[in-house]
């Protein structure tokens, strides 16, 4: 009786330590955010979504051609 119980408390350690190396050799996959997802913006006067990169912005505004910056934010827009 003895021995089984010194074997089954092998066996819980054993299966915790397969366990924990099993995870340690395989983390779990986290997904950086991707260089190519862009913030995306929209145009404070048309309300067209582009991506930051291409827009032009003008007091904390974003626009989405020099045209509508020149406009200026649309009056229904704020
Ligand atoms: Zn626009």
């Amino acid at each position: 009786m003895k021995y089984l119980l010194l074997f089954g408390l092998v066996a819980v350690i054993w299966w915790v330590w397969s366990k924990r190396k099993a995870a340690a050799e395989a983390p779990p996959p986290q997904r950086p955010a991707s260089p190519d997802a862009e913030k995306m913006v929209n145009c404070a006067q048309c309300g067209v979504y582009l991506p930051e990169g291409d827009s032009i912005s003008d007091g904390g505004l974003a626009f989405c051609c020099e045209a509508h910056r020149a406009l200026g934010p649309s009056a229904g827009r704020r």
